[in-house]
């Protein structure tokens, strides 16, 4: 059996998702704008799933637009956002460890006359709230920080963050990156005091190829897929009914067991760290607290993340170096945490879904010390 343990680049479609997806692809085929029963009935599926992901994010279906999956969700959220109501207030606040998604589209808006100030991590990855908040000001127009870390599971303090930020200047508009929380820690968009959220099918055990955004009610977003209107305009182009019906399927499927899920990962998370505070060539890099147990990102002591991370596979364990998104480059999360770059050259990224088991755990442990074992001696 493999032991699968890099679910934070992406997850196993569970069931109810395939038997959506084929659903749609076999008999509910329609064109959801086709005014005919075939169409209506595409058009309901989309219904449907707009219905689940508004659920998980406790607001409105009418704030969910279906896109082609967190990239795009951040793109069109950010850019947008900042061009819709960036023609006086130039300034953007964002941490400095978002997803190249975010990064790419505060570059972007650099180029096109921003102003982008990036809030550095403390050292145990997490974004200090205070430091976040004083750096926004009247001319801020958009603030964006993601709720979970893709490469250490730090959790950020958004709700503090985007709460006090409304509170000084309502007109900032907030935005997080929901991905690598969303169906692990309970999210209540009100609560959050985010006016764009973003989420991602796979990373949820949809398929890939599909995510969301939520837009809150009143809030105006510049479109950035133009065409037929769909999606009430916000995202032209026809509506993928099998990847969202997926999507709607997955999400309905584990709603109810966020709890059950986050449990399950904690117990495999602690049962693991503690096999690896015991060796001493292994430094753990996420922290201990306020941490998403389904990530563990640690590094072993002088071998470069690939070399295990191969060693690893011909054991039919399966992690990553840093983030899949970066491949092969240095870890900018972990460089701006402060750790040194002979530490961050051999982190290993570990990711476990409610589908992981403590078999996976006890495999990876026993393969990572007969790893160094070998590979040192090198
Ligand atoms: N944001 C975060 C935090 C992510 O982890 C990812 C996926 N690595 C993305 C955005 C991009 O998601 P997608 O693959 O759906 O475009």
């Amino acid at each position: 059996m493999p032991a699968y343990l890099d679910n934070a680049a992406t997850t196993k479609p569970c069931e109810e998702a395939v038997a959506a997806a084929l659903a749609a692809m076999t008999d509910n085929y329609g064109n959801p704008s086709s005014l005919h029963r075939v169409g209506l009935n595409a058009e309901l599926a989309v219904t449907e799933a707009r219905k689940s992901i508004a659920a998980a994010l406790v607001c409105l279906p009418e704030c969910i637009t279906f896109t082609s999956g967190a990239t795009e969700s951040n793109n069109t959220l950010i850019i947008g956002a900042a061009e819709h109501y960036g023609k006086r207030k130039k300034k953007i606040v964002v941490s400095a460890i978002e997803h190249p998604s975010v990064e790419e589209s505060m570059k972007y808006l650099e180029k096109n006359g921003f102003e982008v100030v990036r809030i550095k991590p403390q050292k145990t990855g997490e974004i200090d709230a205070d430091e976040f908040i004083a750096a926004v000001d009247y001319n801020t127009v958009l603030a964006s920080c993601m709720l979970v870390n893709n490469e250490t599971g730090a959790i950020m303090p958004v709700k503090k963050i985007f709460t006090q930020i409304k509170r000084s200047y309502p007109d900032c508009i907030t935005h997080c990156d929901a991905v690598q929380g969303f169906l692990k820690i309970p999210i209540k968009t009100a609560d959050l005091n985010a006016d764009l959220i973003t989420v991602s099918g796979h990373k949820v055990h949809a398929l890939k190829g599909v995510g969301a955004m939520y837009i809150k009610k009143g809030i105006r977003v510049n479109p950035r897929m133009l065409g037929g209107g769909q999606e009430k305009g916000m995202r032209s182009g026809t509506e993928s009914v099998p990847l969202i019906s997926a999507f709607g399927a997955a999400v309905r499927a584990q709603l109810q067991t966020i709890p059950t899920a986050w449990s399950n990962a904690e117990e495999l998370n602690n049962r693991l760290r503690k096999k690896l505070a015991a060796l001493d060539y292994i430094t753990i890099n996420s922290n201990a607290e306020d941490q998403c147990p389904f990530i563990l990102n640690f590094s072993v002591k002088g071998i470069r993340s690939e070399i295990m991370l191969h060693f690893l596979e011909s054991k039919n364990i399966y992690v990553s170096s840093g983030s899949a998104c970066s491949k092969g480059s240095h870890s900018s999360v972990l460089t701006a945490m402060g750790i040194p770059d002979k530490v961050a050259d051999s982190a290993i990224r570990v990711s476990f879904s409610r589908m992981s088991s403590c078999g996976e755990v006890e495999a990876l442990a026993t393969a990572l010390q007969e790893g160094y074992m070998s590979l040192a001696k090198r």
